[in-house]
């Protein structure tokens, strides 16, 4: 690992200064900093400093990048996606851990030093898919932290054996567990939270849960993880991913539903979806509620698009929220870089003297302006490490 000096860059908000980072971490910030021997000197020309971005919510076993493209070919259900994705990993022979390691690749070069993803776990698949990325997280541990989610994308109730898989899964290596849809794929709602909570609480780790249920259905889904959260003492450890329904409620059950996510710390993931309403970002951060991104899944049997860009993210939650000032697109890149970092667990994830050096320089004006151009990425440093210049992934 070399030691580095940044010269001329702009910390979010501050005047042109230098950075220098000795063992991964940033030693000293200042101007005119002097170099030395064995350190390696680049010069910024004035480029904006970001901390790394975080990635919170992805599907990295399921991407195809690096495949040929394919046109999409899901039917409208969920069971239409399950079924046509079933069949192509059968047809393609999809290697988890090989389209994971293009995914972190690709995120890398883009600027991301962290990715929280949900993994496949279900009968037909045992714990293929969680083996294959934990393999990818092991072998790019010294540049990029992954957190694993171990997911029951067909359902644990309607699908036997899975909520076992889920149990193997965490001793296998996974750090939390999934849910999805507790009534509209499960029909049992309150089973699915008593099992998801059972298995989080007796392991000791955190939950994350596909909420897609809309209006009325996915409030009451909210209400009962946030009573299981509260019965369990779980504050601060679960994410509603999603929750749709947040976008098309009455004012009045949605500052209720707030006051439940406020008092039980209970955060939300949003990636500003095409085709779906989703949650009122500006209003959830106002009443202190943390809020993360992620792209979901990138380029695979679910959807085309996806270019592992958290810029693009930021750009993507404040475009389709139509927040035009540049202090609220400042809160989207937030959201895309401390969000993440707050619900990944990530202490010390900002431009700090003492912190690691995950630092990701790029074109810009201002912060603002970085995100509405998400231009390519001069240089991203990871835990150190120079990991891509000029949009190339070069580790
Ligand atoms: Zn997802």
């Amino acid at each position: 690992m070399k030691n580095l000096l940044l010269r001329h860059v702009r910390r979010w908000g501050d005047p042109v200064q230098d950075i220098l980072i000795r063992e991964g971490h940033i030693a000293a910030i200042g101007t005119d900093l002097s170099g030395g021997p064995g350190i390696k000197e680049i010069e910024g020309n004035g480029a904006i400093a970001l901390p790394g971005l975080v990635d919170a919510h992805t599907h990295m076993d399921k991407t195809r990048l690096g495949l040929p493209w394919r046109p999409h070919s899901a039917g409208p259900t969920i069971k239409d996606k399950v079924d046509n994705e079933r069949s192509i990993r059968r047809e393609e022979g999809h290697d988890p851990a090989v389209q994971s390691a293009n995914q972190v690749r690709l995120a890398l070069s883009k600027g991301t030093t962290a990715i929280r993803t949900h993994v496949d776990v279900a009968p037909d698949l045992g714990l293929k898919h969680v083996m294959g990325v934990l393999e990818t997280r092991e072998a790019f541990k010294d540049v990029i932290d992954i957190e694993i989610v171990a997911f029951p994308q067909q359902g644990l109730i309607n699908t036997p054996g899975t909520a076992e898989l889920m149990q193997a899964a965490i001793e296998a290596g996974a750090d939390h567990i999934g849910g999805i849809d507790p009534s509209l794929i499960e029909r049992d709602p309150v089973e699915h939270i008593n099992v998801i909570f059972a298995i989080a609480d007796r392991n000791g780790v955190g939950i994350d849960i596909h909420l897609h249920e809309p209006g009325e259905l996915g409030a009451f889904s909210i209400e009962l993880i946030a009573e299981r959260t509260q019965s369990l003492g779980m504050q601060g450890k679960i994410v509603i991913s999603h929750g749709f329904c947040m976008g098309a409620i009455s004012e009045g059950r949605l500052q209720h539903l707030i006051d439940l996510l406020v008092e039980n710390d209970i955060a939300i993931m949003t990636h500003a979806p095409g085709g779906s309403p989703f949650p009122p970002i500006l209003k959830l951060r106002q009443r202190g509620v943390r809020v993360c991104s992620g792209n979901d899944g990138i380029q695979g049997a679910w959807s085309p698009y996806g270019t592992a860009d958290m810029l693009e993210r930021a750009f993507l939650l404040g475009y389709r929220s139509n927040y035009l000032k540049d202090q609220h697109i400042e809160e989207m890149l937030r959201i895309c870089t401390q969000g993440g970092a707050s619900v990944m667990g990530l202490g010390g994830h900002s431009i700090s003297v003492g912190n690691p050096a995950n630092i990701v320089l790029v074109e810009g004006a201002s912060v603002a302006e970085v995100v509405t151009a998400h231009r390519p990425r001069n240089l991203v440093i990871s835990k150190g490490r120079i990991v891509a210049e000029n949009g190339v992934y070069t580790n």
